[in-house]
């Protein structure tokens, strides 16, 4: 049995991506990574199932501990990906879908793991409604909603990194279109993204 394949989502904070990655764990050949991170748990979070959520502490022991696969600081909280289960799911010939940031990517790129690697890129369809989904999440978040779109503007540079770059525009069109990606890659089939799109929707989106 051949092993599976990584799938990593990122995007700027807001571009909708953890929907879509819960999406695309229905499908039945994908399961998703569960990250740990310090950060607290929003209302709608369940742990173990969102996110492990642990204290600084308990990270720290797990960093010294050799457990992650990558692990990041992002807007002031620690997240990471463990080793243990993802290796594990990956040789049952599971695929394993990653919703982590350009740190974490650019980590786990340069362990160059036998196991396939394809990765996604989520851009939001525009800065207004970015700040809209921004401010949307709780009371709590709408005082950072500010201070992440500042981040947006850094972290949107990072697409460059990434095997394919996605508008979020509509959550089933952009579902359907990063599914289609998945199977040709698993497939082995040659594909490619519209750069040029991509290219002048990014001009709008930082100017
Ligand atoms: P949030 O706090 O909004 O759930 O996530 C903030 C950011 O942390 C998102 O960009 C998300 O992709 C990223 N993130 C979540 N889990 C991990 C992880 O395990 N490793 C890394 N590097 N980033 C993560």
């Amino acid at each position: 049995m051949s092993e599976g394949i990584m799938i990593i989502l990122s995007s700027p904070s807001g571009a909708g991506k953890t929907t879509l990655v819960k999406l695309l764990s229905e499908r039945k050949n994908l399961v998703t990574s569960i990250s740990h991170t310090t950060r607290t748990p929003r209302s709608n979070e369940v742990n173990g199932e969102d996110y492990h959520f642990v204290n600084n502490q308990k990270f720290n022991k797990m960093i010294s501990n050799n457990e992650f696969l990558e692990y990041a600081k992002v807007f002031n909280h620690l997240y990471g990906t463990t080793k243990l289960n993802v290796l594990k799911e990956l040789g049952k010939g599971r695929n394993v879908i990653f919703d982590i940031d350009w740190q974490g990517t650019n980590q786990i790129i340069s362990q160059k793991l036998k196991n396939k690697l394809v990765t996604f890129f989520i851009l939001p369809p525009s800065r207004e409604e970015l700040f809209k989904r921004l401010s949307n999440r709780d009371m709590k978040d709408k005082l950072i909603a500010e201070e992440r779109m500042k981040q947006f503007d850094k972290d949107v540079l990072r697409w460059k990194d990434y095997d394919y770059v996605i508008i979020n525009n509509n959550l089933e069109i952009c579902y359907n279109q990063i599914s289609k990606y998945i199977d040709c890659e698993i497939n082995g089939k040659e594909t490619s993204y519209n750069k040029i799109l991509i290219e002048n929707h990014l001009k709008k989106l930082t100017s």
